[in-house]
Order: structure tokens, then C-alpha cells, then sequence
């Protein structure tokens, strides 16, 4: 482990760390400036460890981040609303609807220029070369392959004979380091240049196959030994001297930073003028106070009328000493309130 340190770069349990040089997918991951977009739950393959949820897995729908899209334009808006300066475009598999994915692939270098950065996953058991070079010619800038069996190598070759940058993502599978030293092996031959591992995460539409196989979680997010075999092969690979970047993503990370961040862009693209950004969320003041305050402050444009309700900020309500019920609210569309509270001023 002691020359894994010296060559380990980023926090193995917040950011995640790394050997060599971090994806430029994950880059703008960290920076919470990613959407993630889930073009449709079909997918040819049957994990055991599938994470996708009831409402997902098996289902011909798009998700951009939280909220459901109904059409491509949707997908662009909501692209827009969280300031993303790139996607990762993901599923079920992606290839599954190769026209769709296409078609939003362009869709967003349209909108947001070449510069906005488009990775992909898949397992590759839907990939040809024609498709890849569809993808490529879409814009496609970055590929990751989840290597689930010898197709996975296919079309790693397929891929790597692209031009655009290649990789592999797989779980970090409690007590299968041999197995994902080998993967790294081969990849690296094939011509990938990274690897992620990403913490094992129970979830909804895994937990019970995932019981059932003996693993557990001492959090309720991340597989306990998930984190200690991702890291047994990355002190390997150092080891080894194996010629690629390998990257650990840790479950709580995801929650912790990525999706906060993500947030906080939101909250900045989509503020209306009575919100004030805490954090990563987004409050106002509803005022209780006599109709003719309201109306003035209404008539100067300091306070507006939302619903039923006035609504005026936290800030500027304090200060005239209004009444007020503080409302904190995840800045989504609609917003999505999570606390409220009586203040008297
Ligand atoms: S490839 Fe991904 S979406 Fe498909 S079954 Fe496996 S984990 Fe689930």
C-alpha cells in the first residue's frame, strides 16, 4: 500500500481518488457541472447487481437527473436549468435506443456547443462498428464499457479504433479483485486508457439479490469490503506498473458532493428574484402581514405573489420586521419544499 500513497491522488472517501489521470466525465462530475441523462430503462443484459429502480429498469423512459423528460427538447430545458457544462448519457443501455441517444447527442452540442463534454455507457452487447461511428459522428466524446462478458472486449476494440476517449466502469464486487485485475489487464490491451470502480451501492432494485448473495451494508448506501477491493487493485496496478488510469468512486460521494453541487448550479440557473441560495437549496419568506403592506411592497416589486401566497426574501423580511414562515426548499421544478418554519421578527 506504501507506493500505492505516494502515486494516489484526490480522498479515497469523499471525492474518490485515482492513479494517473481522472476522466475528463469525472472532472466535470466532481464540479456537480454533469446531468446525468437516462435514455431509456431497456437493456439487453441481467446484472444481479442491476441498481436501476421499479419505476426504471425494463421502462422506455428519459430521466434527466430527477425529473422526467417527455421529449428531447425537455431533455435540452432541464440540461439548461442545472448550467451543466456536460452529460453522461446512461440507461439501461443506451445502444438499446441508438436513435434517441443520437439524436440527443446533437441535440445538446446544438444547444450548449462542442466544448459540452457527452460520455456514454454501455456493456457493448448492442455495439457494432457502424453504431460506434454514429455516435462518434453525433459527438460523441467519451465511451465507457460496464465489461459484463467477451462482447465488452468487442466492442472495447470497436471503441478503441474510434478516436475519442475509452474507458471501463465497473462495481468494485466485494472479493473480486483477481477478476477485476484481469479486466484491467485486458482493457489497457484493448486500448483503454482509464478505469473506474465504483463502490458496490445497494439500492432499491438491487438490495435484495444483493442479501441474498451474502453482501451487506453498514451505512444503507455502500457494500461493506466494496471500498477495500477497489483499493486492492488500485495498490496492484501501481504494483503492476499496468499502463492506465484507474479511479475509485465512492458510493457516498455521489450524494454527498456531486449531487450538491449539481443542486447549487440548479439553484443559481433557475432563482426567482424573492429566493436567497443556502447552500444547495433555495428559501424565501412567506409574509403574514396586513393587506396593505403587502400591496406596497407588492406595487415596488420587493415582494411578489406566488399561488395564494406573498412571498418576499428571508433577508428583506427580517429586516421590515414582517411575520413570515421560512420555507427551504431543493431548487427543482416545481420546487420541492423541505422545511418550513415560523420566524417572528
Ligand atoms: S447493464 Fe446496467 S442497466 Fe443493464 S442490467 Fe446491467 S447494471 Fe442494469
Amino acid at each position: 500500500m506504501g507506493e500505492l500513497l505516494r502515486e494516489l491522488r484526490g480522498d479515497c472517501d469523499t471525492l474518490g481518488c485515482w492513479v494517473g489521470n481522472l476522466p475528463r466525465g469525472c472532472e466535470l462530475c466532481m464540479e456537480g457541472a454533469k446531468s446525468v441523462i437516462f435514455v431509456t430503462g431497456v437493456c439487453p443484459e441481467r446484472c444481479w447487481y442491476c441498481p436501476l429502480s421499479r419505476a426504471r429498469k425494463g421502462r422506455d423512459v428519459i430521466y434527466v437527473n430527477e425529473v422526467l423528460a417527455r421529449d428531447i427538447k425537455d431533455v435540452v430545458t432541464e440540461v439548461a436549468a442545472n448550467l451543466s457544462r456536460g452529460a453522461g448519457i446512461t440507461g439501461g443501455d443506451p445502444i438499446a435506443r441508438l436513435d434517441r441517444t443520437v439524436e440527443i447527442i446533437k441535440a445538446l452540442k446544438d444547444a450548449f456547443g462542442r466544448d459540452f463534454h457527452i460520455h456514454l455507457y454501455t456493456t457493448g452487447y448492442l455495439l457494432t462498428a457502424e453504431r460506434m461511428a454514429e455516435l462518434v459522428r453525433a459527438g460523441l466524446d467519451e465511451i465507457r464499457i460496464h465489461v459484463t462478458g467477451e462482447h465488452s472486449y468487442r466492442a472495447l476494440a470497436i471503441a478503441a479504433g474510434s478516436g475519442i476517449d475509452v474507458g471501463v466502469e465497473n462495481p468494485a464486487i466485494p472479493g473480486t479483485e483477481k477478476k477485476l485485475l484481469d479486466v484491467i489487464r485486458r482493457a489497457a490491451k484493448t486500448g483503454a486508457v482509464f478505469v473506474n470502480l465504483n463502490e458496490l451501492e445497494f439500492s432499491e432494485g438491487n438490495e435484495a439479490s444483493l442479501l441474498l448473495r451474502g453482501y451487506r451494508t453498514e451505512d444503507g448506501v455502500a457494500a461493506t469490503g466494496s471500498r477495500e477491493t477497489a483499493l486492492h487493485v488500485l495498490a496492484a496496478v501501481v504494483k503492476e506498473g499496468i499502463d492506465i488510469s484507474v479511479h475509485y468512486c465512492p458510493a457516498r460521494y455521489k450524494d454527498a458532493v456531486q449531487y450538491r453541487r449539481r443542486l447549487a448550479r440548479r439553484a443559481i440557473a433557475t432563482r426567482m428574484p424573492y429566493e436567497e441560495i443556502d447552500d444547495s437549496l433555495v428559501k424565501w419568506a412567506e409574509i403574514s402581514t396586513d393587506e396593505g403592506v403587502s400591496k406596497r411592497l407588492i406595487v415596488s416589486g420587493l415582494a411578489f405573489i406566488r399561488g395564494d401566497r406573498v412571498v418576499t426574501s428571508c433577508t428583506l423580511a427580517k429586516r421590515l420586521g414582517l411575520r413570515h414562515t421560512l420555507v427551504k426548499a431543493y431548487p427543482l421544478s416545481p420546487r420541492k419544499v423541505i422545511e418550513t418554519r415560523e420566524e417572528q421578527s
